[in-house]
């Protein structure tokens, strides 16, 4: 490794807690879909900050939304309104075909913020006698990292050692109707739902799942609590994954690329009689709905609302998903996902391939041992997109370890380069 990423690489070792497992780059600055790391070669982002990034990175009209924002006003807290935040609440409503929306920061404090507003709904709407009130949540899920998130994960490093946990929680596997209807009584108050599992692995459900979940919620008079957080505002080819089956759930958990990818920005959406249990002092948060998150949010439901994002993510994916079809069985045994966003399930393990594409100019990160998850910028065009498909195709050609020729330029606009400058 050059020496300025070494010294970088082991101050992080040394003073930041382990969490976390990086590739070995340190970045410097990044534009549109290209990063640059401190010795000044240039990677294609294919994984965009886990979609938060979905805009690509400092795109003109949000880092503009934001610099005009951070010169009048950027934070008074919600003991006093701003002129930013009833228009944000309401295009963002409206976005989403609802009445109201309750702004947070984190992906999971909108995800806590949507278990409050179910429970609550249960006890004071539904009926459900005080503290007897369960949430149905699935096999495989990933909604964030609080205590009680992980209180219902089933995944042993997300949970493990952070007990005792949060009781309420009824867990069922991904895809299970007979399940989810069997774990449904009078007291469930809400079934959480990532419509497509990313963390997982990109996980599509069977065809008609949340078609069939909707139905059961409506027929037990239980809020569809859809966490999009990952899957929405364009990623998939629709603003939101739960449209692939027509469903509108009632309540849309939103984060990451709500952001911007200049700050976190979450939200919970839904109906009047959903969001209107909250009375003064009952939930909030020093930074939710804060002047620069509501510009860059409003910057961004103005992007959504013209589709042009998904349509692109409707159109590339379908490209990348044909050519990730044809990777030969040997190497990877399957493909899920929709638009730009895909889970590549290989034989071997998946980490030297992240490595060995970084090599190659192209950022990728595994999920669990053996799956690659592609998921660009949106706004990347096809030539790059090809680009960073062919040195995948590089890269698992060569999972024996043999060593990398460097990556071929041919066909790439002079604006690029991986590879050193
Ligand atoms: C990333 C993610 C979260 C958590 O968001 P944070 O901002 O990291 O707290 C929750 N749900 C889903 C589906 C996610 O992908």
């Amino acid at each position: 490794m050059p020496a300025r990423s070494a010294e970088l690489r082991a101050l992080s070792d040394e003073h930041s807690a382990h969490n976390y497992h990086p590739l070995p780059i340190v970045v410097a600055e990044a534009e549109g879909v290209w990063i640059t790391d401190v010795e000044g070669r240039r990677y294609l982002d294919m994984l965009a900050a886990y979609s938060a990034v979905n805009f690509g990175h400092r795109n003109p009209r949000l880092t503009a939304a934001a610099k005009r924002q951070m010169d009048r006003v950027t934070l008074v807290s919600r003991a006093f309104d701003h002129d930013n935040f009833g228009p944000f609440v309401t295009e963002l409503a409206e976005l989403c075909g609802k009445d109201m929306v309750l702004p947070m920061n984190s992906g999971a404090e909108g995800v806590e913020t949507a278990l409050k507003t179910a429970r609550k709904w249960g006890y004071e709407v539904k009926g459900v006698p005080a503290d007897q009130a369960n949430i149905i949540t699935f096999e495989g899920n990933f909604h964030g990292r609080t205590t009680t998130i992980v209180s219902f994960s089933t995944d042993a490093d997300a949970k493990d050692s952070y007990g005792p946990y949060t009781p309420g929680f009824r867990t069922v596997p991904y895809g299970d109707v007979d399940a989810l209807k069997a774990a449904m009584d009078g007291s469930t108050v809400g079934v959480l739902i990532e419509p497509i599992q990313g963390e997982a692995g990109v996980n599509v459900p069977p065809s008609g799942f949340l078609r069939a979940v909707r139905d059961l919620c409506a027929a037990n008079g239980t809020l569809m609590i859809a966490d999009e957080i990952q899957s929405g505002l364009g990623r998939t080819g629709a603003t939101f994954a739960c449209e692939h089956e027509d469903v509108v759930p009632d309540v849309y958990i939103l984060g990451k690329a709500l952001g911007g990818g200049i700050m976190p920005v979450s939200a919970v959406v839904a109906d009047a009689d959903v969001l209107g249990v909250f009375r003064p002092g009952q939930h909030g948060s020093t930074f939710g709905g804060n002047p620069l998150a509501c510009a860059i949010g409003r910057e961004v439901v103005a992007m959504l609302k013209t589709g042009e994002y998904q349509e692109r993510s409707r159109t590339l994916g379908a490209h990348m998903h044909e050519r990730l079809a044809r990777l030969p069985g040997d190497v990877a045994h399957e493909v899920r996902g929709r638009g730009l966003w895909a889970g590549v399930e290989l034989h071997g393990k998946a980490r030297p391939v992240s490595e060995r594409l970084m090599d190659l100019g192209v950022l990728v990160k595994e999920t669990h041992e053996t799956t690659l998850r592609l998921a660009p910028p949106l706004t990347i065009e096809r030539e790059d997109l090809d680009w960073a498909l062919d040195q995948l195709e590089i890269a698992l050609s060569t999972q024996g370890g043999d060593p990398l020729e460097p990556p071929s330029r041919a066909g790439r606009s002079s604006r690029h380069g991986a590879g050193v400058l």
